[in-house]
């Protein structure tokens, strides 16, 4: 069995950008595995020397205000089961929403180790977004940016001793 890594956040902070950069093309798609639905996504990551599996939550998108909550915390639940460890993204320039203080609860209640990262750091509107994050309580946030690459050496310095 190979490390699982979930990575979980609420919509839009970039979760699926950074899942297909570990991922690229190696996307393994997990019909046939009980407990998978369509909105888990599963694939093999590279990271450095790293390999392990990573999985998605998608599917939320297309949830309506009323639905979403629920769905999203069904579905981060099912992944950080399935996970040995998290990686929790909020949104650097956004800064932290209701919404990310419900996902740290599920994540603190679920007794994974977390590694909490604040995306979309490339550039200075990100700096108080980073400072912010430290209020969730789940130590020092990593300073990510999906997109352009940024912080992928300080993740995997993160995730070695775990793999
Ligand atoms: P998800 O809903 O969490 O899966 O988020 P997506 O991966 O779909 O990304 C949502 C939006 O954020 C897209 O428009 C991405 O291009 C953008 N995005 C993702 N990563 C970064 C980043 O590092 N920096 C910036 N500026 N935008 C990003
Ligand atoms: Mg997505």
């Amino acid at each position: 069995m190979s490390f699982t890594l979930a990575i979980v956040g609420r919509p839009n902070v970039g979760k699926s950008t950074l899942f297909n950069r570990l991922v690229g093309k190696r996307l393994a798609l997990v019909d046939d595995q009980p407990g998978v639905t369509r909105d888990l996504r599963e694939g093999a990551a590279r990271l450095g020397d790293l390999r392990f599996t990573v999985i998605d939550t998608a599917g939320l998108e297309d949830a309506t205000d009323d639905s979403l909550e629920g769905r999203m915390r069904r579905l981060s639940e099912r992944a950080v089961e399935m996970a040995d460890a998290c990686l929790f993204l909020i949104d650097a320039r956004a800064g932290i929403t209701p919404n990310d203080t419900l996902f740290a609860d599920i994540l603190r209640r679920s007794g994974k180790p977390v590694i909490l990262a604040a995306n979309k750091a490339e550039g200075r509107a990100a700096e108080a977004g980073l400072i912010e994050a430290w209020e969730l309580g789940l130590g020092e946030p990593l300073a990510l940016s999906a997109e352009h690459g940024e912080g992928l050496a300080e993740l995997a310095t993160r995730l070695a001793p775990m793999v």
